[in-house]
């Protein structure tokens, strides 16, 4: 099998991995599989991520679409992470919001690394639009191992890592209380220490010292990033990223956002990702529609990987370094953003979405260019 076609196959295992365990996370309630659940419609979350400690300090504000009077709200979280409150915050116009604790129930899972369920106990629930504050706080500390027959890291070889060598959390991590198959949008305030970048889906806002009275460590500096666009899951890394950012417009008139974080040895190589970045974009805008995102991001990692999110590609170094601009590798994860990451799949189903996306990048950008030879041998390969 040549070289790459080696590289396209295992981030497109990645994605499929996260749809999977995501789709099949679900414990068994006493009220029946099939009564309808809450769902999450917004996360506003607070978070402090300490890498040298391994800890994440987290408020998620949550906006919930209880179907049901009287019925509990489940949500999953880490088991790593420990509850420290839950409130339920009832809002009314022009009156400041009444918070008030509410109990909960903690069940755990089967396995000592299986998520906990938490569940709010139906007294407290009314049916239709409800808030509640989640506070907790823990370690998420599971280093990724070597892959062994692949050359990037899957998920199954860390559930998520905060560490001095870098900060990768996911829907694996359950690193925020979710209900599955909940799509929602998010705000985020992440502090992390003063030197640091947090990156994450959506678009960045301003950043600032972080004040004493929201972080328990000095010398951090706070994000905002606000994700419009429903997602069922979200992936946040940090590091000490050297960012460039080029605002750019596609020929079609569409504003989007291009930038790279990449660690400091190889920051000479942003301006090759985001021409690269440029390019695919404006062959693929005409062909199928908008870019759904306001921003793309190449961002490098601190272990293999070559995974797609909502609005940016998470590349191991090594990789980054090797130039990773190729149709089959960069122009790939770009058709990602809208095939996987925008009209999602349900891998259970059938893997459409790497068939159409392996068509588009690695063999449709030689038809484009009119590169009939190198188009021909992708047809071979793919036989
Ligand atoms: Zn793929």
């Amino acid at each position: 099998m040549p070289i790459g076609s080696r590289i396209v196959s295992s981030p497109c295992l990645c994605l499929v991995a996260v749809l999977l365990s995501h789709g099949a996370f679900g414990i068994a309630h006493a009220d029946g599989p099939s009564s309808p659940q809450a769902a999450i419609r917004h996360h506003d979350i607070v978070a402090q991520i300490v890498p040298e400690q391994h800890t994440l300090i987290a408020k998620d504000r949550l906006t919930l679409e209880a179907p049901q009077q009287k019925a509990p709200i489940r949500f999953s979280l880490a088991p790593t992470l420990q509850i420290d409150r839950i409130a339920l915050v009832q809002e009314s116009v022009g009156v400041e919001p009444q918070i008030h604790d509410v109990p909960f129930e903690l069940k755990r899972g089967s396995a000592p690394e299986s998520v906990h369920e938490v569940s709010i106990p139906a007294q407290f629930v009314t049916a239709g639009s409800m808030t509640l504050e989640v506070h907790y706080h823990g370690v998420i500390n599971d280093p990724p191992r070597d892959p062994r027959h692949l050359r990037f890291v899957t998920p199954s070889e860390t559930a998520g890592h905060i560490g001095p060598e870098g900060v990768y959390i996911s829907s694996e991590t359950s690193w925020y209380p979710d209900v599955p198959e909940s799509l929602s949008t998010f705000t985020l305030h992440v502090a992390v220490p003063t030197g640091w970048t947090v990156v994450t889906q959506g678009k960045a806002g301003e950043s600032r010292p972080c004040p004493r009275e929201l972080c328990r460590h000095d010398d951090m500096v706070i994000t905002e990033w606000v994700v419009t666009e429903p997602s069922e899951a979200l992936t946040l890394v940090a590091n000490t990223f050297v960012s460039t950012v080029r605002d750019w417009t596609a020929q079609t008139g569409q504003k989007i956002r291009l930038s790279t974080y990449l660690f400091p040895d190889d920051a000479h190589l942003a301006g090759e990702y985001l021409d690269a970045t440029a390019r695919y974009l404006d062959a693929y805008i005409p062909l199928l529609g908008p870019y759904p995102f306001e921003k793309f991001a190449v961002v490098e990692n601190f272990f293999a990987s070559g995974l797609g999110m909502p609005s940016f590609t998470l590349l191991g170094s090594g990789i980054i370094k090797r130039h990773y601009v190729q149709p089959y590798a960069l122009g790939h994860e770009i058709v990602h953003s809208w095939i996987g990451n925008d009209v999602f799949n349900r891998a259970e189903r059938g893997n459409w979405v790497e068939g159409l996306t392996t068509y588009l990048a690695n063999y449709y950008w030689h038809e484009l260019a009119g590169d009939r030879a190198q188009a021909q041998d992708q047809r071979r390969l793919m036989v």
